[in-house]
Parts: C-alpha cells; structure tokens; sequence
C-alpha cells in the first residue's frame, strides 16, 4: 500500500537533511503511529506520501504508484486516494460543516445527487448531524477535527494520513478523535497517525514507527510511544 525504499530527503533551503535512508512498508488496513521529537522528520515522510515535497533520492510507493516517476499531471489522483488530517483542522471558514464535506466531493466531480446521498452518513458517523447547518467558528475543536476527519473519509480513500489530529484538542476531545480513527480503520481504511500524544501510543497498542533526526530507528508490532511526554 505505502512503502518507502531508501528515501531520502534534503531540503535545499537551509541544506538539511530531514530523511536519511529510511525504509518501510505499510500493508493495507494497518495503523501506524509515527512518532519521534519535533523536526525528527514525521512531516516531511507525509508530505513527500501527497508529493507536496519532492524526494531526494530512493522512491515512495503509493497505491503501486512510483513518486519518483509519477507525472505532475497524475498528483490529483494521488492525492484523491490519500484523506489528509491536520492539526490545525484547515476547514474552509467560510462554509458550513456540510458544505465542507460536499466540497471534497465537488472537487473531484461527484455529482449533486451523490453528494446529498453521501454527506449525511459521514457526518452522522462522526456524531455531528445536529450541527451540519454550522460554521467552523460555531465549533469546539474537538467538532472542528470531527469534520476534517469527515472530510478525510467522504470519498472512501483506501488511507487517511492524520498528522498530529490530536495537538489541538483537550483529553477528551483527543479520546474521540482517536476512536474515530481506530473505528475507520477497523472499516479497512489504512490509517497513519504522526503524533506526540504518548498515553494513546501507550495504550492503543499499535504499530509504532519512531523516527529520530530523520532516521527510522524502530518498528514494533504493538509498540509504545517510548519517549518522556
Ligand atoms: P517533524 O514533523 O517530525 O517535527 P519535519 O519533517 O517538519 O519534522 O522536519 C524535519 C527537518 O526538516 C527539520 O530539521 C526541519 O527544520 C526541516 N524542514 C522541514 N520543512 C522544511 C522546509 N520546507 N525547508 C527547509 N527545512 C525544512
């Protein structure tokens, strides 16, 4: 599904070297927390999977896609099978929560009738039903990622990548969002979480992928976040 083979990244800006030959190989339904100190190199490994960022060298497979020899033209339909999941929630300010699902699916063309078939069961599977009349600004932080995550999900992509969902969130809003993110997944969808949130790491018992100064230097089936909080 994703897999790294000695990949590399410098970014030129400043000559730093953010990945240093890291290999792995992520099958289709697991979840995967990435986990390592700021700047170890968690984002540069999602940005270089949605080819925002361009590897240095060794390759990247997504979906049996190279990155290295993927052509411009075909980074939509990457990103298309990739939901994305951000910290800071990027919702658009300016639509409801329902038009912010739906604009996921206008983009890459579904019709209107697909969309109003679709929207309300994705967000009733994210509990916010009540609230699809509402603006980003009338919501908890805990809401807003609810609807990130049903953003992510609206268009069935085979893996969502969350890249630190919880830093914004208090204990319990954080719960819920990891639930989420455990229930999609046990739905098949492939799951990879970059996160500082050590007591979830601990207690999910999932794979942990730990990066350090770009280097991989762990990979436990059921593995802890291994760090102090
Ligand atoms: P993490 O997500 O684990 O905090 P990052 O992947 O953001 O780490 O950063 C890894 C390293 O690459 C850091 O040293 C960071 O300063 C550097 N870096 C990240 N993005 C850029 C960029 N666009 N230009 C130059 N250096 C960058």
């Amino acid at each position: 599904m994703i897999e790294f083979k000695n990949v590399t990244k410098i970014y030129e800006d400043g000559d730093v070297l953010a990945l240093d030959d890291v290999s792995f190989k992520v099958e289709k339904g697991e979840f995967v927390f990435l986990v390592g100190p700021s700047g170890a190199g968690k984002s540069t490994i999602t940005e270089l999977i949605i080819k925002e960022e361009l590897l240095t060298s060794g390759d990247i497979i997504v979906n049996n896609m190279s990155l290295s020899s993927l052509p411009d033209k075909k980074i939509p339909y990457l990103r298309r099978n990739i939901g994305m999941v951000f910290q800071d929630f990027r919702l658009l300010p300016n639509k409801t929560v329902y038009e912010n699902v739906a604009f996921a699916m206008q983009v890459i063309g579904a019709s209107s009738r697909a969309i109003r078939r679709t929207v309300p069961g994705v967000l009733s599977m994210v509990g916010l039903s009540h609230k699809a009349d509402m603006k980003p600004s009338q919501l908890s932080g805990g809401e807003q990622q609810r609807v990130s995550l049903a953003r992510a999900m609206v268009n069935r992509p085979p893996v969502i990548i969350a890249d630190e969902p919880t830093g914004n969130l208090d204990p319990e809003n954080a719960q819920e969002i990891m639930n989420l993110l455990e229930d999609i997944n046990q739905k098949g969808t492939t799951m990879i979480v970059a996160t500082h949130a050590k007591n979830f790491v601990d207690t999910m018992q999932k794979r942990v992928l730990a990066i350090e100064h770009g280097k991989l230097v762990r990979d436990e089936e059921r593995g802890a976040y291994g760090y102090e909080a």
